[in-house]
C-alpha cells in the first residue's frame, strides 16, 4: 500500500477540525507518541492529533481515509505488543482528552465513560458509590479504558471476575470512513446478530476507533485477605495453583512471581523490598475477596491446609493496609523492574492452567538450549506466564537470530500445551510474525476479510495483527 505523505495542506485540514491546541508537530514533542511500553521500538509520526470530541474522530478519519493517510489510535501507550506505534507514520491519534466518565448508573450497574479514562479512575468513582469494576491491568495507574477494550486486557483479578471482554456492554465506535455507530445495546444480554462489540474488544484499533464504552459494574467486595506464600520450587507453586481451584477456592487474584522478579523490583525501588529466605525460589500471592471477614478467615485456612500439599516454606499474610499495598505495589512494578534491568522481550504466554508448570520447566529448557536468562512471572490463576527474555549477556547476533527462534519455540510448545501466544497483550506489531504457530491459512482469509470489511483501504493501524 502506498501512503501518502502528510503535506502542510493536510495539516491545515487537520487545523480547520480539531484547532491547533490539539495538533502535535514539534519533533520533541511528537517523540513521546512513537514509543510504547514495548522493548525499545520508536517510530516518528508524522503529526499527532488529539481529538476532543468523537465528530472530531470521524471527520479526521474520513478525510485520512480519502487522502490514504495511516492512522493509528493511541491511548497511554502502556502497551507491550507494539500495537500504538505508528510504524507506517502518518498520525497518531490520541484518545487521551476524551477522558470524561459521563454517567454512573446505579440502577442498571452501569457506567457511560470515554476511551481516555484511566483505569484506576474508573475504579475509583464506581468504588465511591459502592460498585466495582473488576479488570484491573498491573498497569492500572496509567493505562486508558480505549486501549483496555483493544487489548481485552486483564489483570490480577481477572482468575475470579474475567477480563474487560466480560464488562463491555456496548460501544460507540467510528469506522476509517467516519460512520459512526453502536456496535449493541446497553444490555446485559444480546442476541442481536453478530455481535459487533466482542469484534472490536481485542481488535488492537484495526477495525474501528473507540469513542464511549458502556461498561457492567458489579458490587463492590470491602473485605480481603492477603497471604505471600513462599516456595523452594518454581515448579511446586504453579502446582499448588491448580490444587486451590481444584479444592474449590476462586481467590479474587492468584499470581506467581519468580525470586528474581521480586530481587529486580527491590533493586528498582528499595522501598518495595520483600524479604526473600535463601531457599525461596517463588511466591504465589493470594487474595481472597467477599463481604464476611470470618467466611474469608475459613476459606484461607481451607486453602493454606490445600497447599501444604506442595511444601510451602511458609504463609504470610499482610496484616495491615500498608503491607498489602506493599505487596500489590512490588507484583505491579515488576515489568518497569525488568525494563530497567536490561533489554528484554515479554511474552505473554497462556496456557490452561494445570499446564502451568510444564510451561516454566519449558521456559527454562529453552533458556539453558539458547543461553538466555528468564523472570517469568504472572496471572497464575489463569494460566497466563509473563516470560521475559533478558538480553543481559547475549550476543547482538544471539539476541537477533537465536532469541525468535527460541521464542517460536516456547509459542510452540503453548500450542502444544493448548494455549497461545497471547492471553492480554495482544499481537500488535512483536509477535506478528509468530501468529502462524496459532492460525492456519483459514484463519488468516477470515482475518483479511474481517478487516476488509472494516478498512478496506487500511488507514487504521496498519500493519499491526496481521
Ligand atoms: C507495567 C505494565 C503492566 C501491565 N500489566 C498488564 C496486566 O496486568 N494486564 C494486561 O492485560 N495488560 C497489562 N499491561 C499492558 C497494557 O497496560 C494494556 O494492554 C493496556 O490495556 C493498554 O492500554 P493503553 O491505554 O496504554 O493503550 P495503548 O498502549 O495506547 O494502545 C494499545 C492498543 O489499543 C489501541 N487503542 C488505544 N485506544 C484506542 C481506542 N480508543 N480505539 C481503538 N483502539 C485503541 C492502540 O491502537 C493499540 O493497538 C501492562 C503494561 C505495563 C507497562
Amino acid at each position: 500500500m502506498n501512503y501518502t505523505t502528510i503535506t502542510t495542506e493536510h495539516i491545515t485540514y487537520f487545523t480547520s477540525i480539531v484547532s491547533e491546541l490539539n495538533i502535535i508537530l514539534k519533533e520533541e514533542q511528537k517523540h513521546p507518541y512513537g514509543k510504547d511500553h514495548t522493548e525499545d521500538l520508536h517510530y516518528m509520526p508524522a503529526c499527532v492529533i488529539t481529538p476532543t470530541t468523537t465528530q472530531q474522530v470521524s471527520l479526521v478519519l474520513a478525510y485520512c481515509n480519502i487522502h490514504l493517510i495511516p492512522v493509528t489510535p493511541r491511548g497511554a501507550g502502556t502497551g507491550l505488543s507494539g500495537g500504538a506505534l505508528p510504524i507506517m507514520g502518518g498520525v497518531v491519534l490520541s484518545l487521551h482528552k476524551m477522558n470524561k466518565i459521563i454517567n454512573i448508573d446505579e440502577d442498571n450497574l452501569q457506567a457511560t465513560l470515554q476511551p481516555g479514562v484511566i483505569n484506576y479512575d474508573l475504579q475509583q468513582a464506581v468504588k465511591a458509590v459502592g460498585l466495582f469494576y473488576p479488570p484491573d491491568p498491573a498497569s492500572w495507574g496509567s493505562c486508558m479504558m480505549g486501549g483496555n477494550v483493544a487489548h481485552a486486557s486483564g489483570g490480577p483479578r481477572a482468575v475470579k471476575y474475567g477480563t474487560t471482554r466480560d464488562y463491555i456492554l456496548n460501544l460507540e465506535i467510528v469506522l476509517p470512513n467516519g460512520d459512526i455507530l453502536n456496535t449493541g445495546a446497553n444490555t446485559l444480554k444480546y442476541s442481536t446478530g453478530y455481535n459487533l462489540t466482542h469484534l472490536i474488544i481485542g481488535s488492537e484499533g484495526t477495525l474501528a476507533v473507540v469513542t464511549k464504552i458502556v461498561v457492567k459494574l458489579i458490587p463492590y467486595n470491602p473485605k480481603n485477605v492477603l497471604m505471600l506464600v513462599p516456595f523452594t520450587s518454581a515448579t511446586d507453586a504453579c502446582k499448588a495453583v491448580t490444587s486451590i481451584f481444584k479444592a474449590g477456592i476462586i481467590p479474587s487474584a492468584c499470581e506467581f512471581m519468580e525470586r528474581d522478579a521480586l530481587i529486580l523490583v527491590a533493586q528498582y525501588d528499595p522501598l518495595l523490598h520483600v524479604v526473600l529466605t535463601p531457599d525461596t525460589q517463588a511466591h504465589l500471592l493470594i487474595e481472597l475477596d467477599g463481604h464476611h471477614m470470618d467466611l474469608l478467615q475459613q476459606q484461607a485456612e481451607q486453602l493454606v491446609k490445600t497447599i501444604q500439599a506442595h511444601s510451602p516454606i511458609d504463609v504470610l499474610y499482610a496484616d495491615t493496609e500498608a503491607q498489602k499495598e506493599l505487596l500489590w505495589k512490588a507484583r505491579r512494578k515488576i515489568g518497569e523492574a525488568v525494563k530497567h534491568q536490561s533489554a528484554y522481550k515479554e511474552e505473554d504466554t497462556v496456557v490452561p492452567r494445570a499446564a502451568m508448570p510444564e510451561l516454566l520447566q519449558g521456559v527454562k529448557a529453552l533458556g539453558a538450549k539458547y543461553g538466555f536468562k528468564s523472570v517469568c512471572y504472572g496471572h497464575a490463576g489463569d494460566g497466563n506466564l509473563h516470560v521475559n527474555i533478558l538480553k543481559d549477556n547475549l550476543t547482538d547476533s544471539q539476541w537477533t537470530n537465536d532469541i525468535p527462534i527460541a521464542i517460536r519455540q516456547l509459542f510452540e510448545l503453548c500450542k502444544q500445551l493448548n494455549g497461545t501466544i497471547s492471553g492480554e497483550h495482544g499481537i500488535g506489531v512483536v509477535q506478528k510474525p509468530y501468529m502462524d504457530v496459532m492460525m492456519t491459512p483459514t484463519h488468516f482469509n477470515i482475518f483479511a476479510g474481517i478487516k476488509r470489511t472494516f478498512d478496506p483501504n487500511n488507514i487504521l493501524n496498519p500493519g499491526k495483527i496481521i
